[in-house]
């Protein structure tokens, strides 16, 4: 099964949305924020072992990596659902502008658009 942005952000919205707000900002964003922050910080240490800036404990270090990419990219989608902001939108238009003004060859919209063609 492959998930989307669109469904991830859906998905989150329902497990985090309907929090109370306060001035307009979801109280649930500080914890999600904060939780965020805590999980850079175990991707950190993590590859700080890869690297050996960190003593190894003898776990399957890219295992455990993943699943700390995973609970990031958990956290910041959920930031995004919980503010009714539109990712998947939000990601073609940032790598647009990016593609732009870093002068690449192809930008995420047209590598998208090439790869549908090959199928
Ligand atoms: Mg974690």
């Amino acid at each position: 099964m492959e998930v989307t942005i669109k469904n991830l952000e859906s998905y989150l919205a329902k497990t985090y949305g309907g929090f109370a707000e306060k001035n307009g900002v979801p109280l649930a964003e500080n914890n999600l924020f904060m939780k965020l922050v805590e999980e850079m910080g175990e991707a950190a240490e993590i590859i700080n072992k890869k690297t050996g800036r960190k003593a190894g404990d003898g776990s399957d270090l890219n295992s455990e990596l993943g699943k700390e990419l995973c609970d990031i990219i958990h956290y910041a989608v959920a930031i995004a659902a919980v503010n009714g902001l539109d990712l998947n939108d939000i990601i073609i238009e940032k790598d647009r502008a990016a593609a732009i003004k870093y002068n690449h060859k192809i930008n995420l919209e047209d590598f998208i658009r090439s790869e549908e063609k090959d199928v």
